[in-house]
């Protein structure tokens, strides 16, 4: 006969196991942590006695670690028990897996599970989340985890803080250590399970006690639940909840927004914060140069390729022969050569009507997030492949100054917000989309109709190696993304389903300064987006790119670089206690993500660089300030030298960051179908729409699009 039942001894929370009988002789799976992570172990035990062992799984360092899963199952095997001797140098390692032997001949005593039994106080314990070190302050009393404080934590708002605040929850509600990551938002949760496990585990408790698995939340339904309402907006990103927000001001309409991650937010909350937008007050203070005066005249010479070009090129003309009329001294800028530059830089291949959509909108936009709370700095500058000064920053940490005050005012006037809520189908009745079939994280069926259709604001498809590499094959499997993990496509996948048009697909963007590795756009000591005052060297100390390129142009020169990787440089007069990602500059220092270096020598030293070398780049560098000329490369950024020690630098790399291509749209932002005829009922905005970025985006132009395409789509859905 078989059976299974649940068996676990573990030191950190970890998957469940199983125990499977056969006569005498029963195998446990057990899991244990190890040093570097959990270990899996299966316990044969026949008769009381241990009759195999194997690791199954496990990270314990080669060489030190591993010596102990190659020794200890045999040791035991010969003894019949646990009671062996630990392997030298890999005492943690062997003790994991003799724990995991104890715990299977436990079990098979058919003792009862171990209680937890604490010794009374409070424990503290870090560990490094996604912003910064996570301080955990666990108090327990004789038998009970009782509160868990983790003071002065710089988590992101929505996504870390989140998880932080939903383990402390299932941790203490549940008394168990054995709680799952929180998708988007596992680095944080990691960090956070290992510093609640390292502080309980000072109480002296027997760790094994505090293995319950977090039963699961909601109930499984059968049939289909059906949900009315005004407008459905599926994806909870910036595109998603300007739409939100736009759809229910006038407080007249019911809107969804369902969100598939447990977090909302999408990669607009990862993002940098940086938004393009022609603002005469704010650029007052920016002098026009020359050099920059030429990449106009240039623009305006071109033969225009169709007659939208024309057209484009004729007004940039006309405002540009009136700004030089009026003499002014400040940076030139409009609209129109925003939609001129934001063409160009995708290299002629967008929907010059969509663009010139956007680039007259994406004013009125931030003004409208600032009426909602969205702290824009004065400053602007020009960010990574922006290609003009008009990036301007939001002063918050990621993309919580955008998130924030949509999903607040989305809240506030009424819009329903479901996470874990996956859309899978559209629905379409006599040839219009009403709604769309959704899962929940139990799998339960729903449907979600809406009057006045669908809005789909999924974003991307950056985490969807398939499509991502069917589309852009240049592009390898392994390469690491700046995305969430829902950035997979299926609004895309969903709309094509139904005869929609797509357009672009083939163009991936990848950002060329990302954190090496890990691919995420934290870990810089700068605070602005723009790299205005920052240049960027590579191993050997010396630049190789234009800073201001664009970001197809900067991505191909870091991979001719030793490495694949370089370094942006800057001074401190561009340094803030906090980055833009709330991440504290110090602690970034210390941790080893950024250098540090009181002279150009020092840090070189440290870079392991020729310390000759960066002083010269830099010598350089300072000279084309004065000369507001780059001679070498053609750059046209002069805002300042690099001279006021100390002096930073910050490891860097490209990783896929945005797809610009998507559902085919027209500027009502209503989804076309592959027979040029609008779908009735269904919208897009945002990343999941195509045609506005070409073959290449520029810098600060994803934020201020998704916003703005989001407003418009409520806007033509609700007839607002
Ligand atoms: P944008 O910048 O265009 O708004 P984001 O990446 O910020 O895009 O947000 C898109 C959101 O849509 C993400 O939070 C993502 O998890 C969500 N999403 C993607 N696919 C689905 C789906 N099938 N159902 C519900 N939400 C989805």
């Amino acid at each position: 006969m078989k059976t299974t039942h649940v068996a676990v001894s573990t030191a950190v929370g970890l998957a469940l196991g199983a125990m499977c009988i056969a006569a005498s002789a029963a195998t446990y799976h057990e899991t244990v942590a190890g040093h570097n992570g959990p270990v899996v172990v299966d316990v044969t035990v026949d008769n009381g006695k241990v009759t195999a062992v194997k690791v199954v799984e496990n990270k314990e360092t080669q060489g030190i670690g591993s010596l102990a899963v190659e020794q200890i199952p045999a040791a035991v095997v010969k003894a019949g028990n646990a009671k062996v001797d630990t392997v030298t140098g890999a005492t943690v390692s062997s003790k994991a897996i003799l724990l995991a032997v104890q715990n299977a001949l436990d079990k098979a005593a058919g003792k009862a599970p171990a209680k937890a039994q604490f010794k009374p106080g409070t424990y503290k314990a870090a560990a490094y989340g996604n912003n910064g070190y996570l301080n955990v302050e666990v108090t327990v009393s004789a038998d009970r985890i009782t509160d868990i404080k983790v003071p002065g934590h710089n988590e992101t708002r929505f996504m870390g803080a989140m998880a932080i605040d939903q383990l402390t929850k299932q941790v203490i509600d549940h008394q168990t250590l054995n709680v799952d990551a929180i998708a988007g938002a596992t680095v944080t949760s990691g960090a956070f399970k290992k510093a609640v496990g390292d502080a309980v585990a000072q109480s002296g408790v027997n760790l094994a006690a505090l293995q319950a698995p977090v039963p699961v939340q909601g109930e499984k339904f059968a049939g289909t639940k059906e949900e009315k309402y005004d407008l459905v907006i599926v994806g909870s990103g910036g595109a998603g909840l300007s739409a939100a927000v736009t759809a229910t001001e006038n407080g007249k309409y019911r809107v969804v927004v369902l969100e598939k991650m447990p977090v909302i937010g999408g990669n607009t909350l990862r993002c940098a914060s940086a938004f393009n937008a022609a603002d005469p007050d704010r650029q007052k203070a920016l002098p026009m140069t020359e050099t920059l005066k030429d990449a106009v005249v240039k623009a305006i010479s071109e033969k225009p390729v169709s007659e939208d070009h024309a057209k484009l090129i004729a007004d940039v003309k006309a405002k540009y022969e009136a700004y030089l009329k009026s003499g002014s001294k400040s940076l030139f800028d409009c609209p129109e050569w925003h939609a001129l530059q934001t063409y160009n830089g995708g290299d002629k291949v967008g929907l010059i009507p969509l663009i010139r959509t956007y680039s007259e909108n994406v004013l009125p936009t931030l003004q409208w997030m600032e009426t909602l709370g969205t702290p824009v700095l004065d400053r602007v500058s020009q960010g990574a492949g922006a290609l003009w000064q008009r990036t301007h920053q939001v002063n918050a940490p990621a993309g919580t100054g955008l998130v924030g005050p949509l999903y607040e005012a989305a809240v506030k006037q009424g819009a329903k917000i479901i996470t874990g809520m996956k859309a899978e189908e559209l629905i379409v009745r006599d040839g219009k989309v009403v709604g769309v079939r959704a899962t929940d994280t139990l799998g339960n069926d729903y449907r979600f109709i809406g009057g006045h259709g669908v809005i789909l604001a999924t974003g991307g498809y950056s985490q969807n190696k398939e499509l991502r590499q069917k589309s852009s094959p240049v592009l390898t499997p392994d390469m690491v993304s700046t995305n969430q993990p829902g950035a997979t496509g299926d609004g895309i996948i969903m709309a094509e389903k139904i005869g929609a048009d797509t357009t672009g697909m083939n163009y991936v963007q990848v950002y060329p300064l990302a954190t090496p590795g890990t691919g995420t756009l934290q870990g810089r000591a700068r605070k602005m987006s723009g790299l205005d005052d920052v240049i960027d060297v590579n191993k050997n100390g010396e630049r190789f790119v234009k800073e201001d390129a664009r970001r197809d142009e900067f991505v191909a020169a870091i991979k001719k670089q030793p490495d694949g990787m370089c370094y942006d440089i800057n001074d401190s007069s561009i340094v803030q206690k906090f980055n833009s990602f709330a991440e504290e500059v110090e602690v970034l220092v210390k941790i080893g993500r950024i250098y540090k270096g009181e002279t150009l020598a020092d840090l070189a030293g440290q870079l392991g660089m020729p310390a000759a070398n960066l002083e010269k780049t830099v010598a350089e560098y300072n000279k084309m300030v004065e000369d507001k000329n780059d001679p070498k490369f053609g750059r046209k950024l002069f805002d300042r030298k690099i001279e006021k020690g100390p002096f930073y630098a910050t490891p860097r790399a490209p990783s896929i960051h945005h797809t610009m291509g998507g559902l085919l749209i027209n500027p009502k932002a209503q989804v076309v179908d592959t027979k040029g005829n609008v779908i009735p009922g269904l919208y897009a905005a945002g990343e999941v729409a195509g045609g506005i970025h070409g073959s290449n985006r520029l810098g600060g132009n994803a934020t201020a699009d998704v916003i703005t395409f989001g407003r418009i789509a409520a806007k033509s859905a609700l007839g607002l």
